[in-house]
């Protein structure tokens, strides 16, 4: 069984990128594009983990994880958020706002899917074929 990943991420690159790599590890790919969409799109199909672009045009997504993570609906998805940005302050900014990881791009192709596997179940975390 593999995972069902809700992808919040406005840069097209980005998307195609971390898109691929998990569709070739058999992963489920869902995406939105600003952070409104994304809390809806979460709420209604309950991912297995939200991969979360903290750079995003009006609410930002520290903004997100706050509102994920206070809501009972969706406290429980796991969040990594990952940012271009790399501030000092930064991961812990993202981990106060609720996010259960984080990462930085440009992410490493290689060993992407394994980092983000750490936050699924073993069940859900199958390995390419
Ligand atoms: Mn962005």
């Amino acid at each position: 069984m593999k995972a069902r990943i809700l992808l919040i991420e406005d840069n097209e690159q980005n998307r195609y990128m971390v898109t691929f790599l998990l569709q070739a590890s058999g992963h489920v790919v869902t995406h939105a594009g600003s952070g409104p969409e994304g809390i809806e799109l979460a709420k209604g199909m309950k991912p297995d983990l939200i991969l979360l672009d903290i750079q995003l045009p009006g609410m930002d997504g520290y903004a997100v994880a706050q509102v994920l993570k206070s809501d009972p609906a969706s406290r429980s998805i796991p969040i990594i958020a990952v940012t271009s940005f790399a501030m000092l302050g930064d991961k812990e900014k993202a981990l106060a706002a609720g996010a259960d990881g984080y990462m930085e791009k440009p992410i490493n192709p290689e060993s992407f899917v394994s980092e983000i596997e750490r936050f699924l179940p073993p069940s859900l975390a199958g390995s390419a074929t």
